[in-house]
């Protein structure tokens, strides 16, 4: 009598299995390190596996994110990380979009597509490092810059208000909003986690310091103002006391959930995702011919 195989259990799986060929060129002490790590280990405690998983980024210090991380990634245009996780989504709505980028790159090139995602609530996360300036192009003013701020290109100092990412996302429709700190790595996991769970839109800003181009907002700025709404009972269904508190700016400055509430995704209201599984994995409806007729003529 022939014995019966039993299917090998899947191996387990541990943050290494997330971490890319290519180790990153960052500046040692910069923040995103501390992101990258955290996306790891929320992504194992959550059980997900690197062939589950696409990060997605525009172009930035922080946009070379999907390089040293082992999942399926794309590197996109400057801006544009929003506009592909969006076409991602819709083409396999059961795979997790996570896109990273930094406060220039999502709040200033890509500030258009930040608002529109929010109206929509595609159900993705995004990760925005925000280091109040754009590093990779060596030190001039971001949308999130202070004013007063000097820098390459505002010598004399910052006079462009800066604007807030948390309250513009609330306002435009975003179902989760959050904000973290890569100086507090166990608490950003557990925002990562609970972002991903999140069904919706979800918007993570987190404070990453850019330790060689802002020496303002370093982490000896943030280390004695950074407050956890999660320690004074915050309501994240409230959303003008969210906003009270992603205002503030000074000696206190909140991390922590904001504002969460559920509503359709883009995607649930999509009659052709219903049934028949991810459009990505469905074959086309035409034959080689017809498509080389539509295709032939724009070659
Ligand atoms: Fe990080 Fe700033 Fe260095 Fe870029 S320039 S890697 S943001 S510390």
């Amino acid at each position: 009598m022939s014995e019966t195989k039993t299917a090998e259990p899947a191996p387990e799986i541990t943050s290494k299995d997330f971490k890319g060929k290519v180790d990153p060129d960052w500046c040692p002490g910069c923040g995103d390190f501390s992101v990258l790590k955290s996306v790891q280990v929320a992504l194992v405690d959550l059980g997900l596996r690197p062939h589950e998983v696409v990060t997605i980024s525009g172009i930035g210090c922080s946009s070379n994110f999907p390089g040293y991380f082992n999942a399926y990634g794309m590197h996109t245009l400057h801006g544009r990380s929003l506009a592909v996780a969006t076409g991602v989504k819709m083409a396999n709505h059961e795979i997790t979009v996570i896109c990273t980028g930094g406060d220039g790159d999502g709040y200033g090139i890509g500030g258009n597509h930040f608002t529109h995602i929010s109206r929509r609530n595609v159900d993705l996360t995004y990760l925005v490092m925000n280091n109040q300036i754009y590093g990779l192009t060596t030190g001039q003013i971001s949308p999130t810059s202070d004013l007063g701020m000097k820098t390459k290109s505002t010598p004399h100092g910052n006079i462009e208000k800066p604007l807030n990412p948390l309250t513009q996302a609330i306002m435009n429709g975003a179902t989760y909003v959050a904000r973290g700190y890569a100086g507090d790595q166990k608490h950003l996991q557990m925002l990562i986690k609970d972002a991903i769970q999140h069904r919706g839109f979800s918007l993570i800003d987190i404070f990453s310091p850019c330790v060689t181009f802002n020496h303002d907002n370093d982490y000896a700025f943030f280390r004695p103002r950074v407050r956890k709404l999660e320690d004074e009972g915050h309501n994240a269904e409230d959303w003008k006391a969210a906003c009270e508190k992603a205002l503030m700016w000074g000696d206190e400055i909140y991390t922590g959930k904001f504002f969460q509430v559920q509503r359709p995704t883009l995607g649930d209201q999509e009659p052709v995702l219903e049934e028949g599984g991810p459009i990505g994995h469905r074959s086309i409806a035409i034959t080689d011919e017809q498509a080389e007729a539509v295709i032939k003529p724009m070659m």
